[in-house]
């Protein structure tokens, strides 16, 4: 089970520095991070100028790390599709990543994997969602990085009123990972239940 929200506020209070604030994440630091701080107030950084569409990883289905990726993260699969947890424990109390085995983007998929896609991601949110202690599943494609079709799934914990919505994302780079032991007993309850629709 989950850390509850109180038992996490503890972890991270204790880690925190005296204000309660833990270290800014490394994406604070991505050309990307829309803020700025200028003159001591937060700021919006100024729009980059148009610039050409950079290569995204994968482009080339050879070199594409999704396609071979490390089977021990793997928590389920069937023959096109599989459902596995990051590299490394995060800030939020369970993530997610489903994907197609074979190389292909959202726009690939046809009707047929268009339509497992659905169930599969209902089911997903739905077993997420039914975990103790876990307060919303959220769901979302970007794309943006690597061209292997990427789904995350991204649980909060309940009754934290700071992570919600989409900064829950934030969240999971500036909160320290939980213990370890609750979140294999998460990844292993979702992959029973997710396992139990296939028979
Ligand atoms: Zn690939």
């Amino acid at each position: 089970m989950a850390e509850s929200a109180e038992q996490v506020h503890a972890r991270v209070m204790a880690a925190a520095d005296e204000q309660g604030r833990m270290p800014l994440p490394s994406v604070a630091e991505w050309d990307i991070f829309p803020w700025d701080v200028v003159d001591g107030a937060l700021a919006t950084k100024p729009l980059a100028p148009p610039a050409p569409e950079a290569p995204r990883e994968g482009e080339d289905a050879a070199d594409c790390r999704i396609c071979t990726t490390d089977s021990a993260r793997v928590i389920w699969s069937n023959e096109r599709w599989r459902l596995k947890h990051l590299a490394e424990r995060s800030g939020l109390p369970l993530v997610l990543i489903l994907e197609p085995l074979e190389h292909l983007d959202f726009d690939d998929l046809d009707d047929a994997m268009a339509a497992e896609y659905g169930v599969l991601a209902v089911r997903i949110v739905r077993i997420v969602e039914g975990l103790p202690n876990i307060g919303r599943c959220h769901t979302m494609r970007v794309g943006d990085g690597a061209t292997h079709l990427h789904v995350w799934f991204m649980a909060r914990t309940a009754g934290l009123p700071s992570v919600k919505g989409s900064f829950a994302v934030d969240w999971d780079d500036i909160l320290p990972p939980g213990p370890e032991e609750p979140w294999r007993e998460d990844l292993a309850a979702v992959a029973q239940q997710l396992a139990a629709f296939d028979v």
